[in-house]
C-alpha cells in the first residue's frame, strides 16, 4: 500500500485509543473536567459497568452555548493559551483531548448551562460527528452522558473485562479522586444502585466513610517539608497479609512516580495501605510525559525521593522507639520485664537449635536462627531507612544462569532488589552477573542466599505468598538451626537480639522465645512459702 494520510475518522479513533482505555478512562476524564470546572458536587452514574451508560453530573461553570461545539474539537480546550502555561498548570486537563476522544468512541449527550444564562445547551454527538445542538432547559453546571461505549470500535469492546473487573476499575478511579477532594461532595451509583454517598468534610471524614473504622484506627499520619515541596499523608503497616495498596498524588492529581514508588517501597518494605500527597511547585513537575497524565516526573527526582522517605521513616522509627506494633503480641510472648537492651546471660546451646539464657532469674529458651533473623531485618530496615543501601561488593561478580522466567522475576524485583543492596545486571542472553549483595549477607555465602532467593521469588508467586524482599533476606541470611556457637558467640548473639525493640518476634512475626517465670520454677520445685527453709 502507497503511504497515505490516514482519514480525519481514523485519526481521531486512534487518538481516542490513547486516552480511553476502558469505562473508567471515561469516567475520570469526566470528573476531571467536573473539577476544573469548580464543581461541588460531583455524581456518577453507570449502568453494566458503564458499557451502557455513563453519567457525570456536575455542578461546575458549565459551558457557554457558542463554546458548545468547540469542546468536541481536538485541541479546543479554555484552560491554556501561551506555550508557557503547560509548565504551570494547575487544571487537570488542557489537551482539549478527552470530549472528542469519548466522543469518537460512543454516543454522548452533553446538556450544559453557565452560571447567569437563561437557557442552557444540549448537544448530541455520534461516533465523533455532531448530530444536533439545541438550546434547552438545564441546572447549572454539565452533565454528560456517554452510552454505548465502542459501539464502533468492536475491537476494543472485545477487550473489555467483565462487569466485575471493569466496575472495580470505575471505583478505584473513583475513590481515588474523593480521596483527593474531601471537600466535595460525591457520589456514585450503579445500575440505580447508590454505592457511595459521600458528604463534604474533612480528610479524616472522608478516609473514615470510604475505609471504615477498622483500617482508620490503624492509620498513621507523616508529615514532611523540604526545598522540594511537602509531603503528607497516612499509612497503614501490613504486618501479616503483605498486601500493597499505594496511592500516590501530586498537586491532588493521582500519578505514578518512579520514586515516589520506591521511597514508599523501601520506607514501608512493600506492604501495606498508603495515601501519599505531594504539593509541590507546578513548574518543577512534568506531568505531560503520559498521555493519560498518569506518570509525572519531578526537576529533582532525588529531592523528591528524599522528603517522602524522609517523612515515612521519622514516624516508622518513632514507633519502633516506642516498640510500638508489638501490642498485640506483647502479652502473648512478651512478659513486661524484657524489654530493648535486656541483659541476657547465655547458659548454653540445646540440640545446636535453642539457646538457654536467664536474664532477672527467669530462664528463656531462644530459637537461635529466629533471634538472628530478628537482628538482620532490624539491621536491614534501619539501613534502608537511612537510604543507603548496605551493600557488601563481591570481589567477583556471582554468575546465575536463568530461565527467561527467571529473569523476568529479577526485573520485577529490582528497585526493592537494589533498595536493599544487591546491584546486577545482565550477563549474556539467559544470566546475571551479581555484583554486589545485602551487607547482612556472609560474602561467602552469597552464592546460596542468591539461589534460594530465586527460589524464594518464583514461590511467592507460584504460591501467592506475601513475603517481602527484607524478610526473605534475613530469613536467608540467618544462622540455621543446627549450628553449633561457642558460649562467647552465644552472648553475643544474645547481646544483638536484646537491643531489638521487637525482639518477641522474628521477621515473619513469629514467636522467637518463650519464658519459664521465676515463680514456675519455684512453684514446679515447691519452693513456695512455708516450703522446707534454705
Ligand atoms: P481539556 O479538559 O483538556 O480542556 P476536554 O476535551 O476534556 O479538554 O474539554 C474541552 C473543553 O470543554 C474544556 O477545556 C472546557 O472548557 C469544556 N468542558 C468540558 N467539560 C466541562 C464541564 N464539565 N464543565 C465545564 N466545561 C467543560
Ligand atoms: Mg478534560
Amino acid at each position: 500500500m502507497k503511504i497515505h494520510i490516514l482519514s480525519p475518522h481514523l485519526q481521531q479513533q486512534i487518538a481516542a485509543g490513547e486516552v480511553i482505555e476502558r469505562p473508567a478512562s471515561v469516567v475520570k476524564e469526566l470528573i476531571e473536567n467536573a473539577l476544573d470546572a469548580g464543581a461541588q458536587h460531583i455524581s456518577v452514574d453507570v449502568e453494566h459497568a458503564g458499557r451502557q451508560l455513563i453519567c457525570v453530573t456536575d455542578d461546575g461553570a458549565g459551558i457557554a452555548p457558542e463554546d458548545v461545539p468547540l469542546a468536541f474539537e481536538r485541541f479546543a480546550t479554555s484552560k491554556i493559551d501561551a506555550p508557557r502555561d503547560i509548565e504551570s498548570v494547575r487544571t487537570f486537563g488542557f489537551r482539549g483531548e478527552a470530549l472528542p476522544s469519548i466522543a469518537a468512541v460512543s454516543r454522548v449527550e452533553l446538556l450544559t448551562r453557565p452560571h447567569g444564562a437563561v437557557l442552557g445547551t444540549c448537544a448530541r454527538v455520534e461516533g465523533g460527528v455532531l448530530r444536533r445542538i439545541d438550546e434547552s432547559g438545564a441546572p447549572v453546571g454539565t452533565r454528560v452522558e456517554v452510552r454505548d461505549l465502542f459501539f464502533n470500535t468492536p475491537a476494543r469492546r472485545k477487550f473489555l473485562r467483565s462487569l466485575r473487573v471493569e466496575l472495580s476499575h470505575i471505583m478505584g478511579v473513583f475513590t481515588t479522586f474523593a480521596t483527593a477532594f474531601p471537600e466535595y461532595a460525591w457520589s456514585l451509583r450503579c445500575d440505580g444502585r447508590p454505592l457511595f454517598e459521600l458528604a463534604a468534610g474533612s480528610f479524616r471524614d472522608r478516609l473514615l466513610a470510604l475505609y471504615g473504622q477498622d483500617v482508620m484506627a490503624e492509620l498513621e499520619n507523616f508529615d514532611g517539608e523540604g526545598l522540594s515541596g511537602r509531603v503528607w499523608g497516612s499509612f497503614r503497616r501490613d504486618r501479616t497479609a503483605g498486601r500493597r495498596s499505594y496511592r500516590l498524588f501530586v498537586n491532588r492529581r493521582s500519578v505514578r512516580s518512579a520514586s515516589l514508588y520506591r521511597a514508599a517501597l523501601a520506607a514501608l518494605g512493600g506492604t501495606g495501605m498508603l495515601l501519599l500527597f505531594v504539593e509541590i511547585a507546578p513548574e518543577v513537575v512534568d506531568i505531560n510525559v503520559h498521555p493519560a497524565k498518569r506518570e509525572v516526573r519531578f526537576r529533582d527526582e532525588e529531592g523528591v525521593y528524599d522528603l517522602a522517605f524522609s517523612a515515612l521513616t521519622r514516624v516508622l522509627a518513632r514507633d519502633r522507639a516506642r516498640g510500638a506494633g508489638v501490642a498485640e503480641d506483647e502479652a502473648i510472648y512478651t512478659p513486661s520485664t524484657v524489654g530493648a537492651g535486656e541483659a541476657f546471660q547465655a547458659i548454653g546451646q540445646i540440640e545446636h537449635t535453642f539457646l538457654l539464657a536467664s536474664a532477672q532469674g527467669h530462664l528463656y529458651v531462644i530459637d537461635q536462627h529466629a533471634a538472628h533473623e530478628r537482628i538482620l531485618y532490624d539491621q536491614l530496615l534501619d539501613a534502608m531507612a537511612r537510604g543507603t543501601p548496605p551493600r557488601r561488593p563481591l570481589m567477583a561478580p556471582q554468575v546465575l544462569v536463568l530461565a527467561s522466567r527467571e529473569l523476568q522475576l529479577l526485573e520485577d524485583h529490582r528497585q526493592m532488589l537494589e533498595a536493599c543492596g544487591f546491584a546486577f545486571d545482565q550477563f549474556g542472553p539467559g544470566a546475571v552477573a551479581i555484583r554486589t549483595i545485602p551487607e547482612i549477607v556472609p560474602a561467602r555465602q552469597a552464592e546460596s542466599v542468591c539461589r534460594r532467593l530465586m527460589q524464594r521469588l518464583r514461590d511467592n508467586v507460584a504460591e501467592r505468598r506475601s513475603e517481602t524482599l527484607p524478610q526473605m533476606l534475613a530469613c536467608l541470611a540467618a544462622m540455621k538451626a543446627g549450628t553449633t556457637l561457642s558460649l562467647p558467640e552465644q552472648q553475643q548473639l544474645l547481646r544483638d537480639w536484646g537491643k531489638s525493640p521487637q525482639l518477641h518476634a522474628c521477621a515473619h512475626n513469629r514467636p522467637v522465645y518463650f519464658r519459664i517465670g521465676l515463680d514456675d520454677v519455684r512453684r514446679q520445685i515447691g519452693r513456695t512459702a512455708g516450703s522446707c527453709e534454705a
